[in-house]
């Protein structure tokens, strides 16, 4: 095996983003993948403005969207009800994201790796971190043979998700106290899609969303407590994806013909905080560097940002051997998200109080001021970005 600067673990949007911007600056990138591309994986499947401006950063096209090579539906706000009270929250002008399938999004993004020079290898799944002393030396990885193979570089990142295996193997993760599964499906014939996010929330922690994916199809995502999910499932999951969006009486109607496509992927729970660390040799980025809530759907922004707010920090230290960049790199990151991960924290826990989730949606839905404010912070809209990478020189 070749000799590599950087071995990136998880090849979904943190992986591919970090693995393409580094390629770019000279840096030698293997970036692996447990499974074969194309490959889905549970996700509302939307992604929000902030996630699309980082991919348009990250790739060089002005506009992601239209280089997209697969379907996609632009998406300007969201819409949030529960029974009687509702909001509306739309993007600022001239910004949108874009709901579309997350095998084709991924696809895409490690393609573009690839062709900023990053090796890609598929079907090899890092079973964990190999150290000298107490420095991350590279990883041991299963190939699609089944054998064992030794990877080393300079530098592990760990962006295989949020069962990440590099954070498990450097002990920094744990399970958090929020316990909510889902179950992800697409559907046809769904009526009224209208361009927005759509969470139909009952009061209870159960909540329903829906987004226009392109192609005329819908993501439906299920959440719902996971002792509940645990029961029902070894059920007919298709069964239960709709019987559970049509017990909503605002989607009865509009569901009435509608039909899944594929299987219905399940996941959770989702809440995996990451302990501070500071561990020579390793990155962790998007969710194997914490997560909490899909509620808010910005997993994807943070997982591009999180590459973002990385690369210039990773070639510096591969260059001066000096970790000050990596730990600076961790607090621009915990900097950043704050006031994001302060309002998932606030949804999530009214959310589940049917009389204080009313009357917030009606207060906030009442006042734009409000609704504009919430409609840019869960949307990460974008403001003037500009991240400057070094160059890696050769050694
Ligand atoms: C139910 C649900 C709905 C969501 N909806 C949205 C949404 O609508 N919008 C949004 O922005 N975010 C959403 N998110 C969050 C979003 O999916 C994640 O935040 C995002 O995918 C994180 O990207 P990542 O690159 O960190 O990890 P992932 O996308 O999880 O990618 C990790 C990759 O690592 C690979 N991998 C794992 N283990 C190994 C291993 N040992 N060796 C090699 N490879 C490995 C996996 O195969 C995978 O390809 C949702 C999440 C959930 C659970």
């Amino acid at each position: 095996m070749n000799r590599y600067d950087v071995i990136v673990v998880g090849a979904g949007p943190s992986g591919s983003a970090s693995a393409r911007l580094l390629a770019a600056s000279g840096v030698r990138v293997l970036l692996l993948d447990a499974e074969a591309f194309p490959r889905r994986k549970p996700c509302g499947e939307s992604l929000n403005p902030g996630a699309v401006a980082a991919l348009g950063r990250i790739t060089g096209y002005a506009h992601a969207r239209e280089a997209f090579d697969f379907p996609s539906s632009p998406i300007q706000g969201w819409r949030v009800s529960n029974g009687s009270a509702s909001l509306e929250a739309v993007f600022p002008e001239g910004q949108y994201g874009a709901g579309c399938r997350r095998e084709q999004v991924d696809h895409w993004l490690a393609e573009q790796a690839g062709r900023a020079g990053a090796a890609f290898e598929q079907r090899t799944k890092a079973e964990r971190l190999i150290w000298e002393g107490d420095r991350v030396a590279g990883v041991i990885a299963r190939s699609p043979a089944g054998k064992p193979m030794t990877i080393r570089a300079s530098l592990v990142i760990g962006s295989d998700g949020l069962r990440s295996v590099v954070a498990r193997s450097a002990k920094v993760n744990r399970y958090g106290s929020l316990r909510k599964a889902a179950f992800t499906a697409r559907l046809n014939g769904v009526l009224g899609l209208n361009g927005k996010v759509e969470l139909f929330t009952a009061g209870d922690g159960k909540v329903i969303g829906l987004a226009p994916i392109g192609g005329g199809q819908a993501n439906m995502t299920v959440v719902l407590g996971s002792a509940e999910a645990a029961s029902l499932a070894d059920k007919d999951r298709s069964g239960l994806v709709l019987r559970e969006a049509r017990a909503v009486p605002e989607l009865a109607e509009r569901l009435r013909d509608a039909e899944i496509e594929g299987g219905v992927l399940t996941c959770g729970p989702f809440d995996r905080p990451v302990i501070p660390h500071d561990i020579a040799g390793m990155v962790l980025l998007g969710d194997a560097a914490g997560y909490y809530d899909p509620l808010t759907g910005q997993g994807i922004y943070r997982a591009l940002r999180s590459a973002e707010l990385a690369a210039p920090a990773i070639v510096q230290t591969l260059q001066t051997r000096d970790p000050e960049p990596l730990r600076q790199y961790r607090m621009a990151r915990q900097t950043e998200f704050a006031t994001g991960t302060r309002v998932q924290h606030i949804i999530e826990r009214l959310s589940r109080h049917p009389l204080l989730w009313r009357s917030a949606l009606r207060v906030i839905g009442a006042s734009s001021l409000m609704t504009n404010k919430l409609a840019e912070i869960i949307g990460d809209c974008p403001k003037e970005t500009n991240t400057c990478i070094p160059v890696m020189k050769s050694p």
